[in-house]
């Protein structure tokens, strides 16, 4: 709503410069947004040194309204991928990522898998539209990041939509293709937070698409 007050102004003053549209920042830093996130400024970054200080600090956090283990106003934190390790840094312990979870059973009762779990979402998005993940150098999926991360986008990926598929050219090269399977995507995020090389961008889909949670 506050997007579209902006534009209803801008197209009252037949100006939409950014010195114009910059009235959306305005908007919401005015608006009830940011007090309700200040309260959780600091709860990611709470979780860095694992579960149960993040259990104590996000306590801390909650009784004095979002500050780090209730004394400071901003934890230090890093992007997302930044903590994203290389294949290099397991090798020591002699894991094969790729094979890491192969043993993971989903039983349909407890655990589901990604496809499940993306028919349970209710997911919809007209299959002819176009994608609203943009990966700008899908070369670097099949060269630099098979090598050194081991495509992460397959896994971090909630809704199954990164697969790297075997493709003609490509395949020649002893390499793999990335395919987009964009009508899964739950819009959570985390590919564009998580991506090591930061080449993906999620973009808003066409309007009405998306996950559609009843009864959460
Ligand atoms: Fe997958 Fe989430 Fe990215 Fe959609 S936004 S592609 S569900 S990681």
């Amino acid at each position: 709503m506050l997007a579209a007050e902006t534009i209803f102004e801008a197209l009252l003053a037949k100006d939409y410069t950014a010195k114009q549209l910059q009235r959306y920042e305005q908007l919401v830093n005015e608006s009830w947004i940011i007090p309700e996130l200040r309260k959780v400024r600091n709860f990611h970054a709470g979780f860095k040194h694992g579960r149960w200080l993040g259990l104590i600090n996000t306590g801390f956090q909650f009784l004095t309204g979002g500050r780090a283990w209730g004394l400071f106003d901003r934890a230090k934190a890093t992007a997302g991928h930044e903590e994203m390790k290389k294949l290099s840094a397991y090798c020591y312990r002699g894991d094969n990522i790729e094979q890491r979870y192969d043993g993971f059973k989903f039983d349909g009762k407890i655990a589901f898998n990604k496809l499940t779990d993306v028919y349970h979402a209710a997911v919809g998005h007209s299959e002819d539209q176009p994608s609203h993940l943009h990966v700008l150098d899908t070369n670097i999926c099949s060269t630099r990041c098979a090598e050194e991360y081991g495509n992460p986008c397959q896994r971090f990926c909630p809704a199954a939509v990164y697969e790297m598929v075997e493709d003609g050219e490509a395949q020649a090269n002893g390499r793999r293709k990335l395919q987009i399977n964009f009508s899964n995507c739950v819009h959570c995020k985390t590919c564009d937070i998580m991506d090591p090389y930061q080449i993906i961008n999620w973009v808003t889909p066409e309007g009405g698409g998306g996950p559609d949670y009843k009864g959460m």
